[in-house]
């Protein structure tokens, strides 16, 4: 599957946005004007001028959209949902090389406010994977205590947690322990030491 540049942060935003939810996180992640104008530099969005509490609002009122893009049960509901957030938003595709970013394509409108921006190019980054059909890569942490969305981009579709601190050491581990069963596969040797007995990567 190939994901360009572009998509992948228009993604990295949308995950972001859905974990900045109370119900995600311990607490509001976007508490105020300032929270949001943080997470606009953190993530580059670029155009995006001056910050008001109907911004805030906005980005809030999206972030509960894509969440409901996350939790559709087939893909005509998600696009239903996507189509929607899109035609909210206005889109006009623009090719662009601003920066020093190669060509990639803006879908946010010219001027677009920030939570229109995030509607735009996130919506359609979403938009990729109901039509490949990987629709099953927006996923939540599979980790009891957590409630993350994030985006499998695997090359089997088998990543079960978030990247988060807490998770992201059980990912080494899963992906350790995967690593080692195909070599064992490989060279055809049984398996020395039980579970118990694994050395597993710390974190790092
Ligand atoms: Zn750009
Ligand atoms: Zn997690």
């Amino acid at each position: 599957m190939l994901i360009t540049h572009d998509t992948r942060c228009a993604l990295d935003a949308v995950v972001d946005l859905v974990n900045s939810a109370p119900e995600v996180s311990a607490a509001e992640g976007l508490p105020d004007v300032a929270a949001l104008g943080g997470f606009v530099r953190q993530h580059n969005l670029s155009d995006v001028s001056r910050l008001s509490e109907d911004d805030l609002a906005a980005v809030r009122a999206l972030r509960t959209g894509f969440t409901e893009v996350f939790a559709a049960p087939d893909a005509s509901s998600a696009a239903a949902l996507i189509n929607e957030l899109v035609a909210a938003a206005g889109t006009t595709p623009q090719l662009t090389d601003h920066d020093d970013f190669g060509w990639h394509v803006h879908y946010f409108a010219p001027g677009a406010s920030v939570a229109d921006h995030l509607a735009a190019d996130g919506g359609m980054a979403l938009a990729f994977f109901v039509v490949t059909g990987e629709r099953e890569r927006l996923r939540r942490c599979e980790a009891p205590d957590c409630r993350h969305a994030f985006v499998d981009l695997s090359r089997n579709r088998s990543r079960r947690y978030c990247d988060s601190r807490t998770c992201g050491n059980r990912l080494h581990v899963a992906a350790y322990r995967a690593r080692r069963k195909e070599a064992t596969a490989v060279t055809g040797a049984t398996p020395t030491g039980s579970a118990r007995g694994d050395q597993v990567p710390s974190e790092g």
